[in-house]
């Protein structure tokens, strides 16, 4: 099939042995949107207009803050407070506006909105829509989608929302069979190491050694539900 700056990575994400690949996919698009904020971008009046207007997340400003580039977070953010005082914030308070509902609604879209968030979910729709593509015309693909260790809830979920617009129903049934088999399976080794895990603590087992895979239950589960360890 016709290779495209989507088509590549998805197929590197697919030929890595371990973990969810969408997870992966998603991970080097977060670090690389924080590098192209922090970067070159900062001092692009368009991207500015952007960040003064879009601010950031919580997990990514402080991610941001771990860059260490002091003085360009502190540009961005000069320019981003002065539209969060002007437009996000009332003059004077919220108290005697006559429209206080909606004043929380400017706040809280203000506190939700997130630069780096978009541009990753942007380009993650163009991920979605090219593996849909990929798996429905590439014999090779869809072999290395069934070959996946797993695909975690989070992006089966995104994936089969997808997937009767992109495949129609003729085949959309049979790429949320394996796609839902691919988690399913991953998910009950996992119960069973985590069954294993909280057993470990019984007096009769005192002593028991315990697999890497069973010790670290607790965060196999967590990627495997939303992504966790990537996100971090
Ligand atoms: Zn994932
Ligand atoms: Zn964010």
């Amino acid at each position: 099939m016709h290779e495209n700056i989507y088509t590549i990575p998805i197929n590197e994400a697919f030929e890595e042995p371990c973990g969810c690949p969408l997870c992966r996919l998603e991970a080097r698009l977060r670090s690389d949107a924080l590098e192209y904020v922090m970067g070159a971008a900062m001092m692009e009046p368009d991207v500015r207009i952007e960040t003064n207007r879009q601010g950031f997340c919580r997990e990514h400003l402080s991610a941001m803050l771990a860059m260490k580039n002091r003085l360009g977070l502190s540009l961005i953010l000069q320019t981003h407070l002065e539209e969060v005082r002007k437009k996000g914030l009332p003059r004077g308070g919220l108290l005697g506006k006559p429209d206080c509902a909606s004043a929380a609604k400017t706040l809280h879209k203000t506190a939700d909105s997130c630069f780096v968030c978009r541009r990753v979910a942007e380009f993650m729709e163009h991920y979605y829509s090219n593996l849909l593509h990929m798996w429905e015309s590439s014999d090779e693909f869809r072999l290395k989608f069934d070959n996946a260790e797993y695909i975690c809830l989070h992006h089966l979920t995104e994936l089969t929302e997808r997937a009767a617009g992109a495949l129609g129903k003729k085949r959309q049934p049979e790429f949320t069979d394996k796609a839902v088999s691919l988690a399913v399976k991953h998910l009950d080794s996992l119960q069973a190491d985590v069954d294993t895990f909280c057993r470990s603590f019984e007096y009769q087992n005192a002593g028991k050694p315990l697999s890497e895979e069973e010790k670290h239950a607790a965060e196999r589960v967590a990627d495997a539900l939303c992504g966790i360890s990537f996100a971090e």
